[in-house]
């Protein structure tokens, strides 16, 4: 695996590009608020697309008709904070807990690997992933990811 200092802008700009297709046929829409300054994560590139795909997919599906799916980056200290949020059908408090299981899945044809590798590659960038939920209300996932600071 490559870890290099990567802008994470340029990632999420990149997986909102690969989602449009997706997005314009589903009629959802996705919001990306960001500082104006690039934040530089070290990174596995290939991984961090992976990992906002995964959550964004995700997102999509849970919500019902057209949604918005709102990307938020923010620095907090020395971390970079990435919330994803969605107004779809949430999730179950008994469910929270069991989401990030290998295997675990409430649909009909899905895998339940999804966000077991989320958690995996957040683990592998030295960062941390959580969730909130509101049944009816929507998901938000917040990850936190260490910045890069260049020692030039
Ligand atoms: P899969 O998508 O194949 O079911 P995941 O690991 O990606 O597997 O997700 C596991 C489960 O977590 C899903 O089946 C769903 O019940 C729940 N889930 C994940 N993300 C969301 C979300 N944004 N909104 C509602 N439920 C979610
Ligand atoms: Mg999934």
């Amino acid at each position: 695996t490559q870890f290099r200092p990567q802008k994470l802008q340029s990632c999420i700009y990149r997986v909102i590009s690969l989602l449009d297709s997706e997005s314009t046929r589903l009629g959802h829409h996705i919001d990306f608020q960001s500082p104006e300054d690039p934040v530089f994560i070290l990174m596995d590139q290939d991984k961090m697309l992976q990992l906002l795909l995964n959550l964004i997919k995700n997102a999509f599906e849970a919500i019902p008709e057209q949604g918005t799916v709102l990307i938020k980056l923010s620095v907090s200290g020395d971390d970079a904070v990435l919330e994803i949020e969605d107004n779809g059908k949430g999730i179950p408090d008994n469910e929270l807990e069991k989401i990030f299981i290998p295997f675990y899945t409430t649909k009909d044809s899905g895998t339940g690997l999804g966000l077991s590798i989320c958690h995996k590659i957040v683990q592998d960038h030295d960062g941390t992933i959580e969730v909130e939920s509101e049944l009816g209300i929507g998901t938000k996932f917040t990850i936190t990811l260490p910045v890069h600071h260049s020692d030039s």
